[in-house]
């Protein structure tokens, strides 16, 4: 991956203690190889490399930092600056309703986002209301109509027969009238863009004037994703982009050659099929993905998200109070799997970036390690689970025999488990009290 290559080169720099004028040129040529190769533009990455190197042969190296992490910062704060720099948020109108519109290709996710969307203004306390503007394929209306129950979000349809301008225009009057503070208006999509699409869109957009045009791509299609944005941007002047499937091996170079070609900034990106993947886009934590230090700003946003702040708490109240028991362990399992897919979360932590095998089945497999476990704390009674220590022979082989599980297994997850609490010990009390220790992994 194009992560994986960038960290190649920059190991290579790492090794050194100084770095001539030819270290750079070298390091800067495999890095414009890297970058061509994960479909970033070419003239991009031209620019890129060329502001690099400049920098990094004029620049004074800064106290602290030796030579080639000077050169690992200077590549970091312009592959942000190529990202659009700051993270570029919604804009929301004064005057009730605020309208978003969402167009795209077919296929690109405009649908599943505009239901992201929704789940996630509502987390945010607002009042949304899903428009399914997608006239032509038969199934449209019904699969915004089944999104919006997902994100509990109401869905204003007119069927199939009247015009999408016209739809639009009907759905922000009646979001009005009952107080939904933001329209967010699904549109049809093409194969290839087409004029009489664009005609379409452009009417959408004078009926209802929208505060955010977003357009959806689709990462996995690569340099074509900015090519499809040019051509939007130019018809329709976009606000802004939607990058989706970003969780599929796509190659991250489309994210990176997107603001500078289209000059318009990515807002979002889709992380997978289900409604709340959906993560705001933050060039900085992008780019330390990108080389590989691990994400741990989204990591502990998620993790804040998914785990509940009160059981937390109590977590972190027995945990100091050592009376953590398996009970406990047993939901804090179960918090865990709201995080999402266990190699995407490993993934984050620095350290791990990048060592996480990415082989299919990895991710199945740690599930099923999981199952394992659970199977077995399962099979202990109440007591045992709340005072592991009485877990002596026999009780170990009944525990085993009722679970499936072998008596060495049983033993690995009570050593583990002894592990965790007093890992976990360690944790409690910088801010990660109920980051939870995997055992069995
Ligand atoms: P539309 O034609 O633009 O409305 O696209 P849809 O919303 O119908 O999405 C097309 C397909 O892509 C569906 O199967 C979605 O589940 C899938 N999809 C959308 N966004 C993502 C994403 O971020 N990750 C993955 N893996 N699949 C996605
Ligand atoms: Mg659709």
């Amino acid at each position: 991956s194009l992560t994986d290559k960038l960290q190649g080169v920059f190991k290579r720099l790492r090794g050194k203690s100084s770095l001539s004028e030819q270290d750079v040129n070298d390091a800067m040529r495999e890095v414009r190889l890297v970058l061509l190769e994960a479909d970033v533009n070419f003239k991009v990455v031209k620019d890129f490399t060329a502001r690099v190197r400049e920098r990094a042969v004029g620049e004074q190296i800064l106290e602290g930092l030796n030579a080639p992490q000077q050169v690992v910062k200077i590549v970091s704060e312009e592959l942000t600056a190529l990202l659009g720099g700051e993270q570029a948020p919604l804009t929301f109108s004064h005057q009730s309703p605020t309208v978003i519109m969402l167009c795209g290709l077919q296929g690109a996710g405009k649908t599943t986002h505009a239901g992201k969307l929704a789940a996630m203004l509502r987390k945010q306390g607002r009042n949304p209301m899903l428009v399914a503007g997608d006239i032509y394929r038969p199934a449209a209306i019904k699969q915004l109509e089944v999104v919006g129950e997902q994100v509990k979000t109401p869905v204003f349809t007119m069927g199939d027969q009247t015009d999408p301008a016209e739809i639009a225009k009907a759905a922000v009057d009646k979001a009005q009238r009952y107080g939904n503070d933001v329209v967010i208006v699904d549109t049809a999509g093409r194969l290839q863009i087409d004029e009489a699409l664009m005609d379409e869109l452009r009417r959408v957009k004078a009926a209802v004037r929208p505060h955010e045009i977003l357009l959806v791509v689709d990462a996995m299609t690569g340099q074509e994703a900015v090519n499809v944005a040019k051509g939007f941007n130019d018809a329709l002047e976009i606000d802004g982009v939607i990058l989706t499937k970003l969780d599929g091996d796509a190659r991250g170079g489309a994210a990176l050659s997107v603001k500078t070609v289209v000059g318009k900034p990515i807002k979002f990106v889709g992380v997978g099929e289900k409604m709340d993947a959906l993560e705001i886009f933050y060039p900085d934590r992008m780019v330390s993905r990108i080389l590989g230090m691990g994400d741990v700003m989204t990591l502990i946003e998620r993790a804040e998200a998914a785990i509940d702040q009160k059981q937390a708490a109590e977590f972190e109240k027995k945990l100091r109070a050592n009376k953590f028991d398996f009970e406990d362990y047993l939901e804090q399992m179960q918090q865990v799997r709201k995080l999402g897919p266990l190699d995407q979360i490993l993934d984050m932590i620095p350290g791990l970036s990048g060592k996480v095998p990415k082989m299919p089945g990895a991710s199945e497999e740690s599930e099923k390690q999981m199952k394992r476990v659970e199977a077995i704390i399962c099979s202990m009674t109440v007591q045992e689970r709340r005072e592991p220590t009485i877990i002596n022979g026999s009780r170990r082989r009944r525990i085993a025999a009722g679970s499936g599980a072998s008596i060495q297994d049983v033993n690995r997850v009570l050593t583990q488990f002894e592990q965790m609490k007093t890992m976990m010990r360690g944790f409690s009390g910088k801010g990660l009290g109920a980051m939870p220790g995997m055992p069995g992994m």
